[in-house]
Formats: C-alpha cells, sequence, structure tokens
C-alpha cells in the first residue's frame, strides 16, 4: 500500500512540474511591442486583423471583437431580436453569464436539465421547455465539448426558434467536422486567460448574417450605426453599450491565435493519454466524446462515484478526496460550484430590481425550483477537473504524474475512510 501524501507519503507530481498558461514567447513579445509603438490604442489595427483572422480561422463570414465573452453573448441575445419577456432557454449547468446575459437585454432565462454523460443540454428535454414566449436558444459546448448541433437546429427551425452558441470553452471544437460557431445563428467566445485562446481578457462575436452582424454591432458601441473604423455621427440609434476592446489585448490575442493548432493538438494527446491511464481507476467516472463531437479538451472533468463508494450525497468525504489529491500536487479544480437556477439572482429574482423583469407585464411566470435539473445537481456535487496540466507547455509526464497522483487515491480511499483532520483546501 502506497502512503498518500496527506498523510506523509510522497507526492505523486513533484514541486515545479506544473507551468502557467498561457505560454508566451517572441511572437506574443513581438506583437505586442508594435502595438505599443503604434498610435491607436484603442479600437486599432490590430482589432480589424483580429476579427479578420479569427472569422478565417473559424470560418464564419464576420466577427466583432468584444471586451469579454459575457459581451459577445449579450450581443447575440440582441442580435437575435431578443426582447422585452422573451423567454431564451438556457442550459441548467454552466458560467453565471450564459443565463445572465439574457437578464441584460430584459428577457427571461429558462433552464434545462443536462444530460448526465456530456454534462451539457439535455437535448431530449430541450423540446418540453418551449412555450409561445421563446425566442432562442442558447447552447454552451461545456468544458469543450461540442453540443449536437444537427438535433439543435432541427429542433429549433421546427420551432422558428434563434440559436446562439456559447463557444466560451469551445474553440476548435468540433461536431461532424464543422467547428462550434458556425452552426448557430450566432455565437460568442472568450478569450479570458484561463481559455484556450488568452488574450488576458476579451471575446468574439460571430456569425454568417449581415442583418445579425449590424444588430450586434449598435450594442456594442453606444447603440450607434456605424462602427468606429466608419465615419460616424455619434447618433445613439438604440439602447447601447461599451463591449468594444483595445488594442493591445487583441495583439496578444492575435499572437496566441497563430499558436492555438498547436495547443489543441497537445491538449487533445495529453487527454487521450490521461484517458489511457485512469481506465479501470475505481469509483471514477471518466469524461467521453460521443460520436461525431469532436473535444477541444479545455476542460478534462471528472465524476467521484460517491453511490459505489457508498457515499451518495457525502461532500465532506468528497472535499476529503480532493484534499487528499491536492497534497498529491494534482491540483483538482471544482468549477462553477452551483447550479446556475440556484444563484441567488434566479432564485431571488433580484436582476434590476422591483421583480423585474420576471414581474415585467409583458412576461409570464417562469419555475426555477430546484428539483427539475437532478442531474445538474448531482454533476455539480461529484465533478472535479485538471485543466492545466493537459495543456501547453507541458507533454506527457505532467499527465502521467496527475494520473498516478489521481489514481493513488482513489485505489487507497481506505486511508481516508475514518480519518480526521484532513483540511479541505
Ligand atoms: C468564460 C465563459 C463565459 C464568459 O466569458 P468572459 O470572457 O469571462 O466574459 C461564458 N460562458 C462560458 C461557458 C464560459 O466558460
Amino acid at each position: 500500500m502506497e502512503k498518500l501524501a496527506v498523510h506523509g507519503g510522497p507526492r505523486a507530481v513533484a514541486p515545479g512540474t506544473l507551468k502557467p498558461w498561457p505560454p508566451t514567447d517572441d511572437v506574443d513579445r513581438r506583437m505586442a511591442l508594435e502595438s505599443l509603438e503604434g498610435t491607436n490604442h484603442a479600437l486599432g489595427p490590430n482589432c480589424k486583423a483580429f476579427q479578420d483572422e479569427f472569422a478565417a480561422w473559424n470560418g464564419n463570414k464576420f466577427a466583432l471583437t468584444t471586451n469579454s465573452g459575457t459581451a459577445a453573448l449579450h450581443m447575440g441575445v440582441a442580435a437575435c431580436g431578443c426582447g422585452v419577456g422573451d423567454e431564451v432557454i438556457v442550459p441548467a449547468y454552466s458560467w453565471s453569464s450564459s443565463a445572465t446575459c439574457v437578464l441584460h437585454h430584459n428577457c427571461i432565462p429558462v433552464f434545462v436539465d443536462i444530460d448526465f454523460g456530456t454534462m451539457n443540454m439535455d437535448l431530449a428535454k430541450l423540446e418540453a421547455a418551449i412555450t409561445p414566449r421563446t425566442k432562442a436558444v442558447i447552447v454552451v459546448h461545456l468544458h469543450g465539448l461540442p453540443v449536437d448541433m444537427e438535433r439543435v437546429m432541427d429542433i429549433a427551425n421546427r420551432h422558428g426558434l434563434k440559436v446562439i452558441e456559447d463557444a466560451c470553452q469551445a474553440h476548435g471544437a468540433k461536431f461532424r467536422g464543422r467547428k462550434t460557431g458556425t452552426w448557430g445563428h450566432c455565437a460568442a467566445f472568450s478569450f479570458n486567460q484561463n481559455k484556450c485562446l488568452s488574450a488576458g481578457e476579451g471575446g468574439m462575436f460571430v456569425t454568417d448574417n449581415e442583418e445579425l452582424l449590424s444588430k450586434a454591432s449598435r450594442l456594442w458601441s453606444f447603440g450607434e450605426a456605424k462602427t468606429p473604423m466608419e465615419s460616424r455621427d455619434y447618433h445613439a440609434y438604440d439602447l447601447g453599450w461599451m463591449y468594444r476592446n483595445d488594442d493591445l489585448g487583441a495583439a496578444y490575442g492575435r499572437a496566441q491565435l497563430t499558436k492555438l493548432d498547436g495547443y489543441i493538438a497537445i491538449q487533445r494527446r495529453n487527454a487521450a493519454r490521461l484517458t489511457e491511464l485512469l481506465q479501470g481507476t475505481p469509483h471514477l467516472i471518466l469524461p467521453t466524446e460521443f460520436d461525431g463531437a469532436e473535444h477541444n479538451w479545455y476542460n478534462y472533468v471528472l465524476r467521484l462515484d460517491m453511490e459505489s463508494m457508498g457515499r451518495a450525497g457525502d461532500l465532506g468525504f468528497r472535499d476529503k478526496i480532493l484534499a487528499a489529491m491536492r497534497a498529491e500536487g494534482v491540483p483538482p479544480v471544482r468549477w462553477q460550484q452551483f447550479i446556475l437556477p440556484a444563484m441567488t439572482v434566479f432564485q431571488a429574482k433580484n436582476g434590476y430590481g422591483k421583480g423585474c423583469p420576471w414581474a415585467c407585464p409583458h412576461a409570464a411566470p417562469v419555475d426555477y425550483s430546484l428539483g427539475q435539473f437532478p442531474m445538474a445537481q448531482k454533476h455539480c456535487d461529484t465533478h472535479f477537473s485538471v485543466a492545466g496540466p493537459l495543456r501547453a507547455p507541458h507533454g506527457p509526464e505532467a499527465t502521467e504524474a496527475v494520473a498516478n497522483g489521481i489514481r493513488k487515491v482513489m485505489e487507497n480511499l481506505d486511508q481516508i475512510w475514518g480519518a480526521k483532520g484532513i483540511p479541505c483546501h
């Protein structure tokens, strides 16, 4: 029996094995410096070039750089013509802004439970959530696993709905050989530091539809009808926000984009190796790709099979397992620890105050009772992930060390079983 590091045994992952994300090199330094030495630091030439290069890379006709993925999502809601009281369907488990972007346009989010296997929206439950007020669906390719977009588009087309892809985690992920962000009416990407393409912060709105582009661009820049790259009349035609980004961030994003295909290839290789090494680990549920899906492995998400341990619902024991992994040097990450409808903004309906937008006379009542989302809750209670170790610049050694650490803990649960005093963090 190997002694766990939490009890003073040797660590599975040696200190210094794991490197920060993203790697930067001379390409990043040169492009950032060129931007600094230029004269246009706001929406400058790098922004225009970043849009064009990202659109070409992803296979979209149009792209607009934004200061966040959330801004691009809000622009999608506006571009799709969603308005006061309209309902927009979103998965019950995602990043908060997959749903709050709906509130920003005075629309009402309606949640659909996830499928436990894919961790994405359960498409078998999507149709039942559609009402005469439903205007759009936001599908999230969570963790970089694409949603079955043929099925989504079929349902949406039959009901006359718009589809917004939240591809904030899904750069380069493909369904039936076609990239995410090219299936729906429009899509949002994020370039926050943690994402597969980092620009520090930032995002991109993409679409193939000129009318949607035009609506999105009004929201993007003060409600104006012209972009700052054209001759402006400085007139607010619509309610607009300020969602543009800056030249320096775009320069950094462009530099990282030249390396993105290489990054994704590394993630796929390391994830395949991790799956190979974790196969057969007791009480551990491994992530999978389904037929037609090509994961980018933004996040490699595992679930603890608490039932097979005889510890269903024992969150304290879950935390002890994760603490033991942390002691091994694994870094298990507990991403999103609440399902979306459980978040206070939805439970208390405290959007814009005085019940707005839910109490608006144009809205119909919606039910956020939590019993409707058992799979999202089960996922939420049992998941942990490893993302950093699978990314560049890590080679197979980091993956192997992390796999050893996870296996070591899971194969020696009896050392944690009755153990007292193991810190949770
Ligand atoms: C990161 C993320 C967002 C928001 O992107 P920001 O750039 O942080 O605003 C939205 N949806 C998902 C699924 C994300 O992971």
